[in-house]
């Protein structure tokens, strides 16, 4: 109620001029069908519990594709798969590892995507500590590995919970911080990024031939919650398993002291020999203006495997489903296309949304702009600025009408790590909204990411968000100016001619 007094108001003072190119009409009707008639959670438990994880180039993605396709029709909207290629396909089998040394235990490990298993045998060694994050002291540890299981880097430092508001995590963090501005990772020029990408894909290679037996990942999360990632770009050779912080950590430790640890690994899963095409669902309501401009709400629908993908990013997607339903149960008209985009493959690199971008770049500069929303259950708490501070002002009056929602602040700062970033380099104006925490640091692509961390009230709010954003930016007189526009940087995704050879 207080919601609706408030967009009273509004549009009853008349904004400034310089304002006035925001049109808020129709908004109530809007907020009426996120707040009251909501279908987010009904949507994100089949998607969660009846279809399950999504990993790309599984079946269950591809059913993703097609019911999310299905959804969007029944809510009225024109509805397509497009596809890209995808690379090679990977399946799951089964990991054991067992501590053999200083004593007996089972340790709970995964593999991690895209990596090869021991061929049916059991792998028996000890454990090497070492650093491989670069060239240079791959270079010192490159003829310690042979015949071991490899610790690739130090444990990562975890914090007290409980302790004071400057945590040790936060020093660490800081000093953490001071550290890479002064190190080879602070070249972000497109020939120094190509490199350490290109020799993240060599170092698998180099390690097999080197005859190591496998690698092991800190799940850098308490509680033995895991983190799990992978790609067919980053294929591995040999086995690479995450195992709990807590176990990693007590490797490192055992390491360095006279009862060295020893492991044994059996592992299986599958790897497709050849590249397989995926699918992004996509979705359009057509403007009655300029329907050959659209502005894109976009999430990705693909997820990790060890839960079932909710807050990364069944939530993200069916807020976009959501959203689309929003706008046509209200029966607005907007005067530019409004096109909801659920990727596929965002997992492993942003793969469908860069395909997606390449594919329409002859448009690129008829997409008013792209919003993303991929941080997790929290409601939307406003925008990130993603470089166009030029923006700034523009991105005030498109939330003003949600200020009552909480989801208007404006900060200029830049967001990494999804699909937006892929149609940055076309110069499309990209954003992925700033939500509240909910824990998600700990639900990302972890086995705790599950539907009883959805938070419908925070859902219905985010839906609300970005169907009122995107339909003011649809009507807007003008396209928004341009953002710079630069290469796209390649993906290597084969390991270098000689490299899989001992020295
Ligand atoms: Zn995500």
């Amino acid at each position: 109620m207080r919601l609706l007094i408030g967009l009273l108001l509004f549009t009853y003072a008349p904004p400034l001029a310089a304002q006035s190119a925001v049109d808020t009409t129709g908004i109530g009707r809007l907020l009426d069908q996120a707040m009251k008639r909501s279908e987010v959670m009904q949507n994100l438990r089949y998607l969660s519990d009846v279809i399950g994880p999504r990993l790309s180039g599984s079946p269950a993605m591809r059913r993703a594709n097609d019911w999310t396709a299905s959804r969007f029709k029944a809510y009225g909207l024109r509805v397509r798969l497009e596809p890209y290629e995808f690379g090679s396909t990977w399946e799951r089998g089964t990991a054991s590892l067992q501590l053999l040394a200083p004593f007996n235990r089972a340790i709970t490990a995964h593999s991690w995507a895209w990596t090869e298993g021991t061929g049916g045998k059991t792998l028996e060694g000890p454990v090497v500590l070492t650093d491989l994050s670069t060239p240079e002291s791959l270079a010192v540890y490159r003829d310690k590995v042979k015949g071991a299981w490899v610790l690739p880097r130090a444990p990562y430092p975890l914090w007290n919970p409980d302790g004071p508001e400057m945590t040790a995590k936060d020093s660490i963090r800081l000093e953490e911080q001071r550290k890479f501005r002064a190190s080879p990772f602070a070249d972000t020029s497109i020939a120094a990024v190509t490199a350490r990408r290109q020799f993240q894909v060599d170092l698998p290679y180099v390690l097999k031939a080197e005859g190591a037996l496998g690698t092991l990942v800190d799940g850098s999360k308490e509680h033995a919650l895991m983190t799990m990632s992978g790609s067919p770009n980053r294929h591995s050779p040999l086995p690479n398993l995450v195992i709990s912080h807590e176990d990693y950590a007590l490797l490192a430790r055992r390491v360095g002291g006279r009862m060295k640890p020893r492991l044994a690994g059996t592992v299986e899963n599958r790897v497709g020999r050849e590249p397989v095409r995926q699918w992004n669902t996509v979705a359009e309501i057509r403007g009655t203006q300029w329907p050959s401009q659209a502005v894109i709400l976009g999430a990705h629908l693909d997820s990790w495997d060890l839960g079932t993908g909710v807050t990364d990013n069944g939530t993200g997607s069916m807020v976009v489903l959501e959203a689309a339903r929003i706008v046509a149960a209200a029966g607005l008209k907007p005067k530019r296309s409004i096109r909801f985009i659920l990727f596929s493959g965002e997992e492993q690199g942003l793969l469908g949304s860069r395909a997606y971008a390449a594919a329409h770049a002859g448009e690129a500069d008829s997409i008013q702009a792209v919003l993303v929303l991929d941080n997790g259950t929290g409601a939307i708490t406003g925008q990130a600025l993603q470089g166009r501070d030029d923006l700034e002002e523009l991105w005030r009056q498109l939330l003003a009408p949600v200020s009552s929602l909480n989801a208007d602040s404006v900060r200029s700062a830049s967001k990494s790590g999804t699909d937006h970033l892929s149609f940055l380099p076309y110069g499309v104006p990209g954003f992925n909204f700033d939500q509240l925490p909910r824990g998600y640091n700990h639900t990302h692509h972890s086995q705790s990411d599950t539907y009883d961390k959805a938070v419908a009230a925070d859902l219905k709010q985010a839906a609300a968000v970005m169907a009122v954003t995107a339909y003011q930016l649809a009507n807007l007189p003008e396209l928004l100016p341009r953002g710079p526009k630069s290469p796209v940087v390649p993906v290597p995704s084969k390991p270098s001619p000689g490299v899989a050879v001992r020295r």
